[in-house]
Protein backbone atom coordinates (compact mmCIF):
# COMPACT_ATOMS: atom_id res chain seq x y z
CA UNK A 1 0.00 0.00 0.00
CA UNK A 2 0.91 3.55 -0.61
CA UNK A 3 2.83 5.21 2.29
CA UNK A 4 0.58 8.38 3.04
CA UNK A 5 2.54 11.31 4.82
CA UNK A 6 0.88 13.44 7.34
CA UNK A 7 0.38 16.85 4.90
CA UNK A 8 -1.05 14.85 2.78
CA UNK A 9 -5.29 15.10 2.15
CA UNK A 10 -7.24 12.40 1.10
CA UNK A 11 -10.19 12.65 -1.23
CA UNK A 12 -12.16 9.47 -1.34
CA UNK A 13 -14.52 9.15 -4.44
CA UNK A 14 -17.43 6.81 -4.36
CA UNK A 15 -20.48 7.71 -6.78
CA UNK A 16 -18.74 10.43 -7.96
CA UNK A 17 -16.36 9.52 -10.72
CA UNK A 18 -14.87 12.58 -12.36
CA UNK A 19 -11.69 15.08 -11.89
CA UNK A 20 -14.41 18.15 -12.91
CA UNK A 21 -17.09 20.04 -11.17
CA UNK A 22 -16.28 18.00 -8.08
CA UNK A 23 -17.73 19.51 -5.08
CA UNK A 24 -15.50 17.89 -2.23
CA UNK A 25 -12.71 17.38 -4.47
CA UNK A 26 -12.66 20.71 -5.26
CA UNK A 27 -12.83 21.80 -1.50
CA UNK A 28 -9.96 19.17 -0.66
CA UNK A 29 -7.89 20.89 -3.49
CA UNK A 30 -8.65 24.20 -2.80
CA UNK A 31 -8.47 24.26 1.00
CA UNK A 32 -6.09 22.26 1.81
CA UNK A 33 -3.63 21.37 -1.34
CA UNK A 34 -1.78 17.82 -1.63
CA UNK A 35 -4.63 16.03 -2.29
CA UNK A 36 -4.32 12.46 -3.18
CA UNK A 37 -6.93 10.73 -4.69
CA UNK A 38 -8.51 7.30 -3.25
CA UNK A 39 -11.18 4.57 -4.47
CA UNK A 40 -12.11 1.67 -2.59
CA UNK A 41 -13.14 -1.23 -3.70
CA UNK A 42 -15.48 -2.23 -0.73
CA UNK A 43 -15.68 -5.93 -0.40
CA UNK A 44 -18.86 -5.43 1.63
CA UNK A 45 -20.43 -4.28 -1.72
CA UNK A 46 -18.32 -6.60 -4.24
CA UNK A 47 -18.86 -9.78 -2.07
CA UNK A 48 -22.42 -9.51 -3.04
CA UNK A 49 -22.15 -9.33 -7.07
CA UNK A 50 -22.85 -12.67 -8.08
CA UNK A 51 -21.78 -11.98 -11.87
CA UNK A 52 -18.02 -12.22 -12.33
CA UNK A 53 -18.75 -10.42 -15.75
CA UNK A 54 -20.32 -7.39 -13.58
CA UNK A 55 -21.05 -4.34 -16.02
CA UNK A 56 -21.31 -2.02 -13.08
CA UNK A 57 -18.18 -3.14 -11.93
CA UNK A 58 -16.48 -2.84 -15.54
CA UNK A 59 -17.79 0.50 -16.22
CA UNK A 60 -15.73 1.90 -12.61
CA UNK A 61 -13.17 -0.11 -13.80
CA UNK A 62 -13.17 1.98 -17.19
CA UNK A 63 -13.49 5.43 -15.53
CA UNK A 64 -10.89 5.07 -12.73
CA UNK A 65 -8.05 4.37 -15.03
CA UNK A 66 -9.34 7.33 -16.93
CA UNK A 67 -9.29 9.67 -13.78
CA UNK A 68 -5.52 7.63 -12.94
CA UNK A 69 -4.23 8.56 -16.35
CA UNK A 70 -5.50 12.01 -16.23
CA UNK A 71 -4.33 12.24 -12.53
CA UNK A 72 -0.72 11.10 -14.23
CA UNK A 73 -0.71 13.94 -16.68
CA UNK A 74 -0.67 16.61 -13.19
CA UNK A 75 2.13 13.96 -11.27
CA UNK A 76 -0.17 12.71 -9.49
CA UNK A 77 -1.81 9.21 -9.29
CA UNK A 78 -5.01 7.22 -7.90
CA UNK A 79 -4.63 5.16 -4.86
CA UNK A 80 -6.81 1.59 -5.47
CA UNK A 81 -7.87 -0.77 -2.47
CA UNK A 82 -9.71 -3.34 -2.39
CA UNK A 83 -10.89 -4.86 1.21
CA UNK A 84 -13.08 -3.12 3.69
CA UNK A 85 -13.00 0.78 4.00
CA UNK A 86 -12.04 0.82 7.75
CA UNK A 87 -9.59 -1.57 7.49
CA UNK A 88 -7.79 0.68 4.97
CA UNK A 89 -8.38 3.70 6.67
CA UNK A 90 -7.64 2.45 10.40
CA UNK A 91 -3.29 2.05 9.33
CA UNK A 92 -3.43 5.93 7.52
CA UNK A 93 -1.75 9.01 8.72
CA UNK A 94 -3.20 12.21 6.46
CA UNK A 95 -4.21 15.73 7.47
CA UNK A 96 -7.20 15.34 6.43
CA UNK A 97 -10.08 13.12 4.52
CA UNK A 98 -12.63 14.63 1.86
CA UNK A 99 -15.75 13.03 0.53
CA UNK A 100 -19.13 13.76 -1.27
CA UNK A 101 -22.28 12.55 0.67
CA UNK A 102 -23.87 9.31 -0.03
CA UNK A 103 -27.09 9.00 1.23
CA UNK A 104 -28.24 4.94 1.41
CA UNK A 105 -28.32 3.98 4.81
CA UNK A 106 -25.21 1.37 4.35
CA UNK A 107 -23.34 4.06 2.80
CA UNK A 108 -24.63 6.62 6.07
CA UNK A 109 -23.63 3.92 8.54
CA UNK A 110 -20.15 3.37 7.00
CA UNK A 111 -19.29 7.10 6.37
CA UNK A 112 -20.48 7.72 10.03
CA UNK A 113 -18.04 4.85 11.56
CA UNK A 114 -14.98 6.04 9.63
CA UNK A 115 -15.75 10.06 10.61
CA UNK A 116 -16.26 9.03 14.26
CA UNK A 117 -12.80 7.05 13.78
CA UNK A 118 -11.06 10.34 12.10
CA UNK A 119 -12.94 12.80 14.80
CA UNK A 120 -10.72 10.91 17.71
CA UNK A 121 -7.25 10.58 16.16
CA UNK A 122 -7.30 14.68 15.26
CA UNK A 123 -7.75 13.87 12.01
CA UNK A 124 -10.60 16.26 9.86
CA UNK A 125 -13.57 14.08 7.94
CA UNK A 126 -15.62 16.63 5.33
CA UNK A 127 -17.97 15.29 3.34
CA UNK A 128 -20.43 17.58 0.87
CA UNK A 129 -23.10 18.09 -1.03
CA UNK A 130 -22.58 16.65 -4.92
CA UNK A 131 -25.19 13.73 -5.98
CA UNK A 132 -28.22 16.07 -6.28
CA UNK A 133 -29.17 19.47 -6.36
CA UNK A 134 -30.93 19.64 -2.85
CA UNK A 135 -30.91 17.19 -0.28
CA UNK A 136 -32.36 16.49 3.20
CA UNK A 137 -34.33 18.65 4.28
CA UNK A 138 -33.56 21.37 1.78
CA UNK A 139 -36.63 21.08 -0.02
CA UNK A 140 -39.20 20.62 2.81
CA UNK A 141 -43.27 21.58 3.44
CA UNK A 142 -43.73 24.84 5.08
CA UNK A 143 -43.84 23.16 8.31
CA UNK A 144 -40.63 21.58 8.04
CA UNK A 145 -42.08 17.99 7.43
CA UNK A 146 -40.44 16.12 4.34
CA UNK A 147 -42.64 16.10 1.01
CA UNK A 148 -44.35 12.16 0.41
CA UNK A 149 -45.83 13.37 -2.92
CA UNK A 150 -44.22 14.55 -5.93
CA UNK A 151 -45.98 17.22 -7.67
CA UNK A 152 -45.75 19.89 -4.29
CA UNK A 153 -42.21 18.64 -3.55
CA UNK A 154 -41.66 19.71 -7.46
CA UNK A 155 -43.52 22.89 -7.43
CA UNK A 156 -40.93 23.84 -4.16
CA UNK A 157 -37.91 22.43 -5.83
CA UNK A 158 -38.47 24.82 -8.81
CA UNK A 159 -39.39 27.98 -6.51
CA UNK A 160 -36.00 27.12 -4.70
CA UNK A 161 -33.65 26.96 -8.18
CA UNK A 162 -35.50 29.63 -9.52
CA UNK A 163 -34.69 31.59 -6.64
CA UNK A 164 -31.18 30.69 -6.33
CA UNK A 165 -27.92 30.84 -8.69
CA UNK A 166 -26.52 27.51 -8.79
CA UNK A 167 -23.37 27.23 -8.11
CA UNK A 168 -20.50 24.99 -9.42
CA UNK A 169 -17.29 24.03 -8.38
CA UNK A 170 -14.64 23.94 -10.86
CA UNK A 171 -12.51 21.02 -9.50
CA UNK A 172 -10.70 21.09 -12.59
CA UNK A 173 -8.80 24.44 -12.39
CA UNK A 174 -6.95 23.31 -9.52
CA UNK A 175 -4.78 21.07 -11.09
CA UNK A 176 -1.22 22.21 -9.67
CA UNK A 177 -2.52 20.59 -5.75
CA UNK A 178 -2.65 17.22 -6.33
CA UNK A 179 0.27 15.48 -4.05
CA UNK A 180 3.04 14.30 -6.45
CA UNK A 181 3.60 10.83 -6.29
CA UNK A 182 4.62 7.66 -8.47
CA UNK A 183 2.00 6.34 -10.92
CA UNK A 184 -0.28 3.53 -9.17
CA UNK A 185 -1.57 0.87 -11.12
CA UNK A 186 -4.75 0.14 -10.87
CA UNK A 187 -6.33 -3.04 -9.19
CA UNK A 188 -6.97 -4.95 -12.00
CA UNK A 189 -10.57 -6.44 -11.71
CA UNK A 190 -9.27 -10.39 -11.86
CA UNK A 191 -7.51 -10.07 -9.13
CA UNK A 192 -10.62 -9.08 -7.37
CA UNK A 193 -12.31 -12.25 -8.57
CA UNK A 194 -14.08 -10.53 -11.76
CA UNK A 195 -13.63 -10.93 -15.36
CA UNK A 196 -12.49 -8.16 -18.00
CA UNK A 197 -14.50 -7.71 -21.22
CA UNK A 198 -15.71 -5.86 -23.90
CA UNK A 199 -19.14 -3.57 -23.90
CA UNK A 200 -20.07 -0.59 -24.88
CA UNK A 201 -21.57 1.89 -22.18
CA UNK A 202 -24.11 4.38 -23.32
CA UNK A 203 -22.09 7.59 -24.49
CA UNK A 204 -21.78 10.39 -21.24
CA UNK A 205 -23.14 13.29 -23.77
CA UNK A 206 -26.76 14.31 -24.68
CA UNK A 207 -27.81 15.82 -28.26
CA UNK A 208 -29.47 19.13 -27.86
CA UNK A 209 -32.36 17.91 -30.17
CA UNK A 210 -33.06 14.73 -28.19
CA UNK A 211 -33.66 17.16 -25.61
CA UNK A 212 -36.11 18.99 -27.76
CA UNK A 213 -37.81 16.42 -29.00
CA UNK A 214 -37.66 14.56 -25.32
CA UNK A 215 -41.62 15.43 -24.24
CA UNK A 216 -42.81 13.66 -27.35
CA UNK A 217 -40.46 10.93 -27.93
CA UNK A 218 -39.73 9.45 -24.48
CA UNK A 219 -42.55 7.01 -23.93
CA UNK A 220 -41.41 5.14 -27.11
CA UNK A 221 -39.12 2.14 -26.56
CA UNK A 222 -38.57 1.58 -29.96
CA UNK A 223 -37.15 5.26 -30.64
CA UNK A 224 -33.76 6.85 -29.18
CA UNK A 225 -35.92 9.48 -27.14
CA UNK A 226 -34.21 9.33 -23.77
CA UNK A 227 -30.85 10.45 -23.03
CA UNK A 228 -29.62 6.88 -21.80
CA UNK A 229 -27.38 8.84 -19.41
CA UNK A 230 -28.27 7.17 -16.26
CA UNK A 231 -25.56 5.00 -15.69
CA UNK A 232 -23.50 8.45 -15.79
CA UNK A 233 -25.74 9.80 -12.98
CA UNK A 234 -25.28 6.69 -11.02
CA UNK A 235 -21.57 6.98 -10.70
CA UNK A 236 -21.31 10.71 -10.98
CA UNK A 237 -19.28 10.27 -14.32
CA UNK A 238 -21.30 13.72 -15.81
CA UNK A 239 -21.99 16.57 -13.03
CA UNK A 240 -26.40 16.42 -11.90
CA UNK A 241 -25.33 20.39 -11.71
CA UNK A 242 -24.43 20.80 -15.31
CA UNK A 243 -27.18 18.20 -16.97
CA UNK A 244 -29.65 20.40 -14.41
CA UNK A 245 -28.83 23.65 -16.15
CA UNK A 246 -28.79 21.86 -19.85
CA UNK A 247 -32.38 20.58 -18.70
CA UNK A 248 -33.69 23.99 -17.75
CA UNK A 249 -32.80 25.27 -21.21
CA UNK A 250 -34.00 22.40 -23.35
CA UNK A 251 -36.78 20.59 -21.90
CA UNK A 252 -38.81 21.23 -18.30
CA UNK A 253 -40.01 17.39 -19.42
CA UNK A 254 -36.47 16.04 -18.81
CA UNK A 255 -35.77 18.62 -15.82
CA UNK A 256 -39.14 16.83 -14.05
CA UNK A 257 -37.16 13.63 -14.27
CA UNK A 258 -34.26 14.63 -12.93
CA UNK A 259 -36.48 16.21 -9.82
CA UNK A 260 -37.85 13.03 -9.66
CA UNK A 261 -33.94 11.46 -9.22
CA UNK A 262 -33.53 13.70 -6.44
CA UNK A 263 -36.67 13.22 -4.82
CA UNK A 264 -36.51 9.44 -4.60
CA UNK A 265 -32.91 10.17 -3.16
CA UNK A 266 -34.09 12.39 -0.10
CA UNK A 267 -37.33 9.96 0.21
CA UNK A 268 -34.55 7.73 0.64
CA UNK A 269 -32.93 9.74 3.54
CA UNK A 270 -35.83 10.65 5.03
CA UNK A 271 -37.10 6.96 5.23
CA UNK A 272 -34.79 4.35 5.48
CA UNK A 273 -36.75 1.99 6.30
CA UNK A 274 -38.68 1.72 2.99
CA UNK A 275 -34.83 -0.45 1.43
CA UNK A 276 -37.31 -3.84 2.67
CA UNK A 277 -40.87 -2.37 3.96
CA UNK A 278 -43.71 -0.90 2.12
CA UNK A 279 -43.33 2.74 2.61
CA UNK A 280 -47.42 2.28 2.73
CA UNK A 281 -47.18 -0.42 5.29
CA UNK A 282 -50.41 -1.58 4.74
CA UNK A 283 -49.30 -3.15 1.71
CA UNK A 284 -46.88 -5.25 3.47
CA UNK A 285 -50.24 -7.00 3.81
CA UNK A 286 -50.97 -7.96 0.84
CA UNK A 287 -50.71 -12.03 -0.02
CA UNK A 288 -48.49 -12.33 -2.64
CA UNK A 289 -48.81 -15.71 -4.55
CA UNK A 290 -44.83 -15.73 -5.18
CA UNK A 291 -45.34 -18.37 -7.68
CA UNK A 292 -41.36 -19.97 -8.78
CA UNK A 293 -41.89 -21.16 -12.11
CA UNK A 294 -43.65 -17.40 -13.26
CA UNK A 295 -40.92 -15.39 -11.73
CA UNK A 296 -38.87 -17.66 -14.18
CA UNK A 297 -41.18 -16.99 -16.99
CA UNK A 298 -40.72 -12.50 -16.02
CA UNK A 299 -37.33 -13.11 -15.42
CA UNK A 300 -36.37 -14.77 -18.73
CA UNK A 301 -39.61 -12.67 -20.71
CA UNK A 302 -41.23 -15.75 -21.47
CA UNK A 303 -44.72 -14.45 -20.28
CA UNK A 304 -46.43 -14.48 -23.76
CA UNK A 305 -46.67 -10.97 -22.73
CA UNK A 306 -44.66 -9.31 -25.66
CA UNK A 307 -44.12 -5.82 -24.37
CA UNK A 308 -43.12 -7.55 -20.92
CA UNK A 309 -41.04 -10.35 -22.58
CA UNK A 310 -38.98 -7.81 -24.71
CA UNK A 311 -38.44 -5.26 -21.91
CA UNK A 312 -36.66 -8.61 -19.60
CA UNK A 313 -35.21 -9.83 -22.59
CA UNK A 314 -33.51 -5.60 -23.20
CA UNK A 315 -32.51 -5.76 -19.74
CA UNK A 316 -30.96 -9.31 -19.99
CA UNK A 317 -28.95 -9.12 -22.66
CA UNK A 318 -28.12 -5.09 -22.54
CA UNK A 319 -28.07 -4.37 -18.83
CA UNK A 320 -30.74 -1.30 -19.39
CA UNK A 321 -34.60 -1.13 -19.74
CA UNK A 322 -36.42 1.80 -21.23
CA UNK A 323 -38.62 3.45 -18.44
CA UNK A 324 -41.93 2.90 -19.66
CA UNK A 325 -41.15 -1.30 -20.07
CA UNK A 326 -40.07 -1.09 -16.58
CA UNK A 327 -43.37 0.43 -15.62
CA UNK A 328 -44.70 -2.41 -17.53
CA UNK A 329 -42.71 -5.06 -16.56
CA UNK A 330 -42.81 -4.30 -12.99
CA UNK A 331 -46.59 -3.37 -12.71
CA UNK A 332 -46.93 -7.18 -14.71
CA UNK A 333 -44.81 -8.77 -12.00
CA UNK A 334 -46.82 -7.24 -8.74
CA UNK A 335 -50.45 -7.11 -10.19
CA UNK A 336 -51.20 -9.67 -12.82
CA UNK A 337 -49.19 -12.30 -11.11
CA UNK A 338 -49.15 -11.05 -7.63
CA UNK A 339 -45.14 -11.28 -7.21
CA UNK A 340 -43.86 -9.78 -4.31
CA UNK A 341 -42.13 -5.75 -5.46
CA UNK A 342 -38.89 -6.88 -3.16
CA UNK A 343 -38.64 -10.03 -5.83
CA UNK A 344 -38.84 -7.78 -9.01
CA UNK A 345 -36.25 -5.09 -7.09
CA UNK A 346 -33.70 -7.56 -6.33
CA UNK A 347 -34.08 -9.17 -10.03
CA UNK A 348 -33.58 -5.46 -11.19
CA UNK A 349 -30.93 -4.88 -8.92
CA UNK A 350 -28.94 -7.65 -10.03
CA UNK A 351 -29.15 -6.77 -13.68
CA UNK A 352 -29.83 -3.25 -14.43
CA UNK A 353 -26.31 -1.31 -15.16
CA UNK A 354 -27.65 1.86 -13.96
CA UNK A 355 -29.23 0.01 -10.87
CA UNK A 356 -29.27 2.83 -8.02
CA UNK A 357 -31.06 2.23 -4.69
CA UNK A 358 -33.11 5.25 -4.41
CA UNK A 359 -34.84 4.95 -8.05
CA UNK A 360 -35.41 1.63 -8.10
CA UNK A 361 -36.83 1.00 -4.70
CA UNK A 362 -38.77 4.30 -5.74
CA UNK A 363 -39.88 2.48 -9.33
CA UNK A 364 -40.78 -0.61 -8.08
CA UNK A 365 -43.07 0.57 -5.19
CA UNK A 366 -44.41 2.85 -7.36
CA UNK A 367 -45.68 0.53 -9.56
CA UNK A 368 -47.14 -1.92 -6.98
CA UNK A 369 -48.92 0.79 -5.18
CA UNK A 370 -47.37 0.58 -2.07
CA UNK A 371 -44.60 3.91 -2.50
CA UNK A 372 -44.74 7.43 -1.53
CA UNK A 373 -46.30 8.85 -4.60
CA UNK A 374 -47.66 5.73 -5.91
CA UNK A 375 -50.05 4.53 -8.90
CA UNK A 376 -53.09 3.52 -7.25
CA UNK A 377 -53.65 -0.05 -6.57
CA UNK A 378 -56.42 -0.47 -8.70
CA UNK A 379 -54.44 1.22 -11.67
CA UNK A 380 -53.41 -2.30 -13.65
CA UNK A 381 -51.51 -1.65 -16.55
CA UNK A 382 -53.23 -3.51 -19.70
CA UNK A 383 -50.10 -4.95 -21.76
CA UNK A 384 -52.29 -5.05 -25.16
CA UNK A 385 -53.24 -1.14 -24.52
CA UNK A 386 -49.89 -0.40 -23.25
CA UNK A 387 -48.66 -1.94 -26.68
CA UNK A 388 -50.62 0.12 -28.91
CA UNK A 389 -50.28 3.33 -27.46
CA UNK A 390 -46.35 3.14 -27.07
CA UNK A 391 -44.81 0.14 -29.69
CA UNK A 392 -47.99 0.43 -32.19
CA UNK A 393 -45.56 -0.97 -35.13
CA UNK A 394 -44.16 -3.47 -32.31
CA UNK A 395 -40.81 -2.59 -33.22
CA UNK A 396 -39.56 -2.61 -30.10
CA UNK A 397 -41.05 -5.96 -29.25
CA UNK A 398 -39.77 -7.61 -33.03
CA UNK A 399 -36.19 -6.15 -31.69
CA UNK A 400 -36.24 -8.08 -28.87
CA UNK A 401 -38.12 -11.01 -29.20
CA UNK A 402 -36.94 -12.79 -32.73
CA UNK A 403 -39.17 -15.43 -32.60
CA UNK A 404 -42.06 -13.36 -32.10
CA UNK A 405 -45.25 -14.44 -34.09
CA UNK A 406 -43.86 -17.72 -34.04
CA UNK A 407 -44.92 -20.95 -32.38
CA UNK A 408 -41.73 -20.68 -30.89
CA UNK A 409 -43.28 -17.94 -28.63
CA UNK A 410 -44.52 -19.19 -25.29
CA UNK A 411 -48.70 -18.72 -24.87
CA UNK A 412 -49.83 -15.83 -22.04
CA UNK A 413 -49.02 -18.04 -18.68
CA UNK A 414 -51.92 -16.13 -17.38
CA UNK A 415 -55.20 -13.87 -18.67
CA UNK A 416 -55.50 -10.44 -18.13
CA UNK A 417 -59.31 -9.91 -17.42
CA UNK A 418 -58.70 -13.08 -14.24
CA UNK A 419 -55.12 -11.59 -13.21
CA UNK A 420 -56.52 -8.03 -13.11
CA UNK A 421 -59.20 -9.18 -10.88
CA UNK A 422 -57.57 -11.28 -8.85
CA UNK A 423 -55.24 -8.28 -7.85
CA UNK A 424 -57.85 -6.15 -7.03
CA UNK A 425 -59.41 -8.28 -5.00
CA UNK A 426 -56.37 -9.47 -3.49
CA UNK A 427 -54.99 -5.67 -2.81
CA UNK A 428 -58.54 -5.08 -1.70
CA UNK A 429 -58.21 -7.44 0.85
CA UNK A 430 -55.41 -6.32 2.31
CA UNK A 431 -55.55 -2.93 2.47
CA UNK A 432 -59.16 -2.63 4.13
CA UNK A 433 -58.19 -5.79 6.37
P1 LIG B 1 -33.93 9.83 -19.20
O1 LIG B 1 -35.37 9.66 -19.52
O2 LIG B 1 -33.08 10.47 -20.22
O3 LIG B 1 -33.87 10.66 -17.84
C1 LIG B 1 -32.68 11.33 -17.42
C2 LIG B 1 -32.28 10.88 -16.04
O4 LIG B 1 -33.29 11.22 -15.10
C3 LIG B 1 -32.11 9.38 -15.89
O5 LIG B 1 -30.86 8.96 -16.38
C4 LIG B 1 -32.28 9.20 -14.40
O6 LIG B 1 -31.13 9.57 -13.70
C5 LIG B 1 -33.36 10.24 -14.09
N1 LIG B 1 -34.69 9.61 -14.15
C6 LIG B 1 -35.48 9.47 -15.23
N2 LIG B 1 -36.65 8.89 -14.89
C7 LIG B 1 -36.60 8.66 -13.57
C8 LIG B 1 -37.49 8.11 -12.61
N3 LIG B 1 -38.71 7.67 -12.97
N4 LIG B 1 -37.09 8.00 -11.35
C9 LIG B 1 -35.89 8.44 -10.95
N5 LIG B 1 -34.98 8.99 -11.79
C10 LIG B 1 -35.34 9.11 -13.09
N6 LIG B 1 -33.43 4.63 -12.63
C11 LIG B 1 -32.16 4.47 -12.24
O7 LIG B 1 -31.33 5.35 -12.48
N7 LIG B 1 -31.77 3.33 -11.58
C12 LIG B 1 -32.64 2.33 -11.32
O8 LIG B 1 -32.25 1.33 -10.70
C13 LIG B 1 -33.98 2.47 -11.73
N8 LIG B 1 -34.88 1.48 -11.52
C14 LIG B 1 -36.18 1.65 -11.92
C15 LIG B 1 -37.12 0.64 -11.66
C16 LIG B 1 -38.46 0.79 -12.05
C17 LIG B 1 -39.45 -0.30 -11.74
C18 LIG B 1 -38.87 1.97 -12.71
C19 LIG B 1 -40.30 2.14 -13.14
C20 LIG B 1 -37.94 2.98 -12.97
C21 LIG B 1 -36.61 2.84 -12.58
N9 LIG B 1 -35.63 3.85 -12.84
C22 LIG B 1 -34.35 3.68 -12.41
C23 LIG B 1 -36.03 5.13 -13.45
C24 LIG B 1 -35.93 5.21 -14.99
O9 LIG B 1 -36.53 4.12 -15.58
C25 LIG B 1 -34.47 5.32 -15.49
O10 LIG B 1 -33.79 6.33 -14.78
C26 LIG B 1 -34.43 5.66 -16.98
O11 LIG B 1 -35.12 4.70 -17.71
C27 LIG B 1 -32.98 5.74 -17.43
O12 LIG B 1 -32.92 5.99 -18.79
P2 LIG B 1 -32.36 7.37 -19.36
O13 LIG B 1 -31.03 7.66 -18.75
O14 LIG B 1 -32.45 7.33 -20.84
O15 LIG B 1 -33.41 8.40 -18.75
Amino acid sequence: MHNFSSDTTLFWMRRDLRLFDNHGLYRALKDRGKVLVLFIFDKNILDELEDEEDKRLLFIHQELEKINKELQKHGSSLISYYGYPEDFFQGIDVKAVYTNHDYEPYAIERDQKIKDKFVYRGIAFHSFKDQVVFEKDEIVKDNGEPYSVFTPYSRKWLEAFRNSEMEFFPSEDFNDSYAQIEAQKLIPLEEMGFKNFNFEFPDRTVDKNLLKDYNSKRNLPAEKGTSRLSIHFRFGTISIRKMTQLADQYSTTWLNELIWRNFYMVILWHHPYIVDQSFKPAYDKIKWRNNESEFKAWCEGKTGYPIVDAGMRQLNQSGYMHNRVRMITASFLTKHLLIDWRWGEAYFAKKLMDYELASNNGGWQWASGSGCDAAPYFRVFNPELQTKKFDPDMKYIKKWIPEFESNAYPKPIVEHKMARERALDTYKSALNS
